[in-house]
């Protein structure tokens, strides 16, 4: 199923739409930082590179960009791991701009967003592409074998933990495979400057953008 057809005119054709049966309304409807137009991007580059192999997220939050990227990536029979500690980025924090209490476990005394992305997993069969990671994505980097065809970056947003995922994973890339990085903000006013930082070294370092919608650039080494 080609999909490109559906990217075409999406906010008016968001509803009901069904790309290798995923429900992209009720995917939309999930607690998230992934907005829809940006997530159908995501599936669409997640169909085209997953030719070249599985797909790895850095920053799962509640799955609900993995579970976009799976739309994408199954159509290719390829999964999606995501990895993330699951204490939530800077921002989650008890006090911080983006603190909820939803996703805060007293008992842990932490930010805990396995339940989230639990609950959010099991409201879709596409669930059984995406293989969460729990762990430090710098810990794990080392020791990873797989070629990637599609790198998702949306990781915490210090400069240090931007510069570290790009790093330590941008090589795991298959050489037709694709970097996506989210959040890029030119102006230091509209956002943080990690995920930009890294965009730009990534472009004085072999990729070239591919195609950009809004804050979410695809970058290619073709
Ligand atoms: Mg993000």
């Amino acid at each position: 199923l080609n999909i490109f057809g559906c990217i075409e005119g999406l906010n008016q054709h968001l509803e009901r739409t069904f790309i290798n049966d995923m429900d992209f309304e009720q995917l939309d409807n999930l607690k998230g930082f992934m907005p829809s137009h940006e997530g159908l991007a995501l599936t669409k580059w997640a169909e085209k590179f997953s030719q070249c192999g599985p797909a790895l997220e850095i920053g799962t939050f509640g799955a609900k960009s993995a579970l976009y990227i799976a739309a994408g990536s199954s159509i290719h029979d390829e999964l999606v791991y995501t990895i993330d500690h699951h204490s939530g980025s800077e921002e989650h924090q008890l006090g911080e701009e983006y603190f909820d209490p939803e996703i805060y476990d007293k008992k842990l005394g932490r930010v805990n967003t396995v339940p989230l992305m639990q609950a959010n997993l099991q409201q879709f069969d596409e669930s059984k592409w995406v293989v969460p990671i729990l762990a430090n994505a710098n810990s794990i980097a080392s020791s990873w074998k797989a070629e990637l065809g599609l790198l998702f970056i949306d990781g915490s947003h210090t400069e240090i933990s931007a510069l570290n995922d790009y790093d330590n994973w941008s090589s795991k890339l298959h050489s037709n495979g694709a970097l996506v990085i989210h959040d890029i903000y030119e102006k230091p006013e509209d956002g943080g400057q990690a995920p930009y930082l890294i965009y730009q070294k990534a472009l004085t370092e072999g990729f070239q953008l591919y195609e950009r919608v809004d804050t979410i650039v695809c970058l290619s080494k073709a």
